[in-house]
């Protein structure tokens, strides 16, 4: 028998029983007649003491040879300590060993396994079996087991079916790029990974399957962030003879209780609602953080065709008012300055207002405006003496979405994105379509097969841009959790919809042909949402990476540098694919 205990689990009641324990070496200490060591596995830590005088000659030489990281087995008596540890739920005791083996030896390990590892990042992940003996990320990926069971529950009690999808499939337009699997058995053909299993949920309503739930992996081809990886995963969700409002309700209430189950914290529902068009002037952001207001205020009529050449050239104007800063030196708004002109943000430069205690303002403008404009501006703020205001001023859309990140920066650096504190909202009234300059056609903002509200029919044959979509996406501080929408549910629509997008009938039927025949037998109307999982857990987590809450996650360049992939493959693989490389030459 390899234990009769786990490491985390013996207590004062169980002293003077013999038990037998296994795991791996946290730490040894020899203190000259006293040896002790700290033995750990997934549920805790256990001391084991050894007095030399009264230990085996044959289990001491054991011990001798035992380092960090070794595989031992201990069978001894548990005894109570003499100074405890309240650190540790098993501070209170130890055990005395008899008898030691030795199960695996390790090499010391190429970072420390401590809660504050001197391990790089690349170098963890390398090691990640490592890294995963280590608390934080155990205690990650717990909290994601746990979070993932509770909505298996949840969802349950709702009467949602857990269905699995394919993996290798034809590519589903959720805008990203695909990848693609070649077949052997149909060489010159490939399978795509799902991005995300979109078009069979929509088929398992069509097969009555009524509620369908699924944790399950997509994969998209993008460009990398803290909070995207290649492979990731979804709660994905479809229901029937639903309305919007139905599907909101469901899934706020998961949510809600995700957060009393898991965290214990309260949320009130229903969840704040907000148009899309609201969410972009107010906070520049289809996924606006509300924990705090600081909303974005556009003063473009009241700041033009007053001398001040930039402000004059441009589309808009708006700015932000933040509490209590008029405090700010001169040092610190230059560093804003240079905060908002980084190339990722890209604003030319930042005009500031300070309110001053006495009533009077400063501000990087007093050549061109009076303290009578000023305060026309403060005003439309309704600034107070104290007050700090921020403008930027360029096109509208873009000017905007700068000041969301100027927006959220004041919010970090004056403490007002306070951790622990939770609020969600649903975004809604999304446009149904983009307009994109470079190609010259509308894409879907959401997907394709995202239905139009009804009032909105009469813009399809005169200004598509302005069709808004009955599409959700679910927020939590500045974190976009999870969307979906109400599906086009008849034929024609949908064969309208991929019209817009450009696709020709021969291209629609070749992509979508079995959705559409679909579509001819029985369409219950229908919608959902998918959930991205790994936010959620990053979000419950208190981190921003989601990297944290994947067992093993892949590296800033899509490389899982443990398993070293990708990788090329054999010549004997590609002949069988009958595939040849045509690489380009390297730069
Ligand atoms: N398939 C969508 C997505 O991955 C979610 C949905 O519409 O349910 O974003």
């Amino acid at each position: 028998m390899h234990r009769t205990h786990n490491c985390g689990e013996l207590r004062p009641e169980h002293v003077n029983q013999k038990v037998t324990l296994s795991g791996w070496v946290q730490r040894k200490r020899d203190k000259g007649g006293m040896i002790w060591i700290d033995l750990r596995d997934r549920y805790g830590i256990t001391q084991l003491a050894f007095d030399e005088s009264k230990t085996d000659a044959e289990v001491l030489k054991r011990i001798e040879k035992i380092g960090r990281e070794y595989v031992i087995k201990a069978t001894g008596t548990v005894i109570e300590r003499y100074s405890k540890n309240n650190n540790i739920p098993t501070g209170e005791i130890e055990v005395f060993p008899d008898e030691i083996i030795i199960l695996s030896q390790s090499e010391t390990p190429p970072f420390t396994i401590e809660d504050e590892s001197d391990g790089s990042d690349e170098l963890r992940m390398k090691y990640r079996y490592l890294d995963i003996r280590r608390n934080p990320v155990r205690e990650a990926l717990m909290l994601r087991h746990k979070i993932a069971q509770e909505t298996r529950k949840y969802l349950d009690t709702f009467d949602f079916v857990e269905v699995e999808t394919p993996n290798l499939i034809k590519s589903t337009p959720e805008g990203a790029r695909d990848f693609v699997v070649p077949s052997r058995m149909h060489p010159g053909s490939f399978y795509a990974l799902p991005q995300s299993p979109q078009t069979f949920k929509q088929l398992l309503m069509l097969g009555g399957m009524d509620k369908y739930f699924q944790i399950v992996k997509c994969y998209r081809d993008e460009d990398l962030r803290a909070d995207r990886q290649p492979e990731f995963t979804q709660i994905d969700c479809e229901m029937a003879f639903v309305e919007q409002d139905d599907i909101m309700k469901t899934f706020e209430g998961l949510m809600k209780h995700l957060f009393n189950q898991v965290k214990n914290i309260k949320i009130e529902t229903p969840f704040k609602r907000m148009t899309w068009h609201d969410a972009m002037d107010k906070y520049g952001s289809d996924k606006p953080d509300i924990r705090f207001d600081m909303e974005i205020h556009e003063l473009t009529s009241l700041v033009q065709n007053q001398g001040f050449k930039v402000f004059d050239m441009v589309e808009y104007v708006g700015g932000i008012c933040a509490k209590k800063a008029a405090s700010y030196t001169r040092k610190q708004l230059d560093e804003l300055t240079k905060f908002v002109q980084k190339p990722q943000i890209g604003a030319k430069g930042l005009v500031y207002v300070k309110c001053n205690e006495d009533g009077s303002f400063k501000s990087s403008v007093d050549k061109f405006f009076d303290a009578e404009a000023l305060k026309k501006w403060a005003d439309a703020f309704n600034a107070e003496p104290g007050d700090l205001l921020l403008l930027l001023a360029g096109d509208k859309r873009k000017t905007q979405e700068q000041l969301c990140e100027l927006r959220l920066e004041m919010g970090n650096q004056l403490d007002l994105r306070k951790p622990g504190t939770f609020a969600p909202l649903w975004i809604v009234d999304f446009p149904l379509l983009e307009w994109d300059e470079e190609t010259q056609r509308f894409y879907a903002m959401h997907h394709p097969f995202t239905s139009a509200k009804t009032e909105d029919n009469g813009f399809f044959d005169t200004d598509p841009g302005k069709i808004r979509a009955n599409a959700y996406d679910m927020v939590i501080n500045g974190v976009e959790l999870g969307g979906g929408s109400i599906r086009i549910h008849n034929r024609e629509d949908q064969a309208r919809m991929f019209k817009l997008l450009g696709f020709t009938t021969e291209e629609a039927e070749s992509q979508f042909g079995f959705l559409m025949n679909a579509f001819r037998y029985g369409v219950p109307p229908h919608g959902g949402i998918a959930f991205g999982f790994d936010r959620v857990c990053a979000l419950f987590g208190g981190s921003d990476s989601i990297r944290d809450y994947i067992a093993f996650p892949k590296n800033n360049a899509g490389r899982d540098v443990m398993i070293d992939a990708p990788a090329p493959i054999a010549n004997t693989q590609l002949s069988e694919l009958e595939l040849k490389l045509n690489l380009k030459p390297k730069h």
